[in-house]
């Protein structure tokens, strides 16, 4: 059965369709630039090639449209009709939603309420579930959050100390991110290691453009790093991650600009690329790093100190820990990252090995045979999770 992964951006569709349940990708790709005046993107690999192709698009529809013709003219399918559902990635998911679910007209109402949480996200989303909906009348989609891996967090830790009524008017509160992803390499974990999840209080760091970082105990989320919006926790390539909020009325003040555009500045160019004045990019940092640039190398370090304060803060909240992963971009491939964090994870008697970290592109264990806490690199895959939750929803 074909099952289809689709993440919708503001400007880009990324998808990947998948033969289940042998959790085969058939094909994917990924459109840029959808509703720019200048040509966009539309790139796809399949049958062993890779092909790149410039095309006006319009909208998302576009987007549909181009694709499920392409599947029919390249023969990557015989008929429309082999596609058996559709799964969307959704970022926010806000208090309704704590697991996956079919879509239907309440579902889209409630993302649509949403979009003031998430509104780079959330609004997009739902942009490519009518698309679908349009060229696909009478297909069943699934909609998978970020959010609702999340919402096992106790009060304690979801609930920042401000006025109640601003949680219970408008549900200020930290909603997290990534949550796919994180649970995903947690059970990858415990597969790989033939560990029960219920046993294992593990920290995943999944460190790429976004990043954040979650204390999971038996398989479930007791904290996370991003809140309300994916501003919140380590900084990032263009996000801050935390600041005192005094510097929003700040800067406002000095530089005559609102809270919105500020706040905006904070999202898009800071983090990596506001600190070292020179990119968003890890291995940019890295390189510029090695020549000897002074504030390429305080991008990163004032990155490390962060994950190492997470981690040490999570290593008390869940009171020992089996193992830290990391994914990601930056956590999957960058040795660099892995090698100059866990050097600051001593105190814990976390120790890497430097021809293990030296690998990268598979999911390995990268800790020395002495070190008191297993740490691991294991690539995530939140298409793959997106895929499997719309089999089951759709055969349930
Ligand atoms: P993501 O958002 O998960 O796609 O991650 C993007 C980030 O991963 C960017 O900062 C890339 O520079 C980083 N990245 C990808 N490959 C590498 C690599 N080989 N070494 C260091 N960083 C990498």
């Amino acid at each position: 059965m074909k099952i289809m992964s689709i993440n919708c951006g503001s400007s880009s569709l990324k998808f990947k369709l998948f033969e289940m349940p042998e959790e085969k990708v058939i094909t994917e790709g990924q459109f840029e630039r959808i509703g720019f005046k200048e040509m966009g993107l539309y790139k796809i690999k399949a049958n062993g090639l890779k092909e790149e192709t410039e095309l006006q698009l319009k909208d998302h529809s576009v987007a549909v449209e181009t694709l499920l013709k392409d599947l029919i003219d390249k023969k990557i399918i015989n008929s429309l009709d082999e596609i058996k559902g559709v799964g969307h990635r959704i970022v926010q998911g806000g208090k309704y939603f704590d697991k996956s679910c079919l879509v239907d007209e309440d579902v889209k109402k409630k993302i649509e309420e949403l979009i003031d949480l998430a509104p780079l996200h959330n609004r997009p989303h739902l942009i490519g579930i009518n698309a679908f909906e349009a060229h696909l009348p009478n297909i069943k989609q699934t909609v998978v959050f970020d959010t609702a891996f999340h919402q096992t967090m106790k009060e304690e830790c979801f609930m920042y100390a401000v006025p109640y009524r601003w949680y219970k008017e408008y549900g200020i509160r930290k909603y997290g991110a990534h949550g796919t992803s994180h649970q995903y390499v947690a059970n990858e974990y415990a597969r790989l290691t033939g560990k029960n999840i219920e046993d294992l209080k593990l920290i995943t760091c999944h460190i790429g453009n976004g990043a954040s970082i979650t204390a999971i105990d038996g398989g479930k989320c007791v904290d996370t790093s991003m809140g309300l919006t994916p501003l919140e926790g380590i900084p990032m390539g263009t996000r801050s991650g935390n600041i005192d909020p005094t510097v929003v009325s700040y800067i406002c003040e000095k530089e005559g600009k609102d809270a919105k555009t500020v706040v905006n500045e904070l999202n898009k160019i800071s983090g990596y690329l506001g600190v070292s004045c020179y990119s968003n990019d890890a291995r940019d940092l890295e390189e510029k790093y090695h020549e000897g640039d002074k504030l390429s190398r305080l991008a990163l370090e004032i990155q490390d100190k962060r994950i190492v304060d997470y981690i040490g803060s999570y290593y008390f909240l869940l009171g020992r820990v089996d193992a830290i992963i990391f994914t990601a971009g930056i956590g999957e491939n960058s040795s660099e990252m892995r090698k100059r964090v866990v050097d600051r994870l001593g105190v814990i008697g976390a120790k890497i090995d430097d021809i293990e970290n030296a690998k990268r592109g598979f999911a390995h264990r990268i800790s020395s045979k002495d070190s008191k806490v297993d740490l691991w690199a294991i690539p995530t895959n939140e298409e793959l999770v997106i895929a499997r939750d719309t089999l089951k929803l759709i055969t349930e």
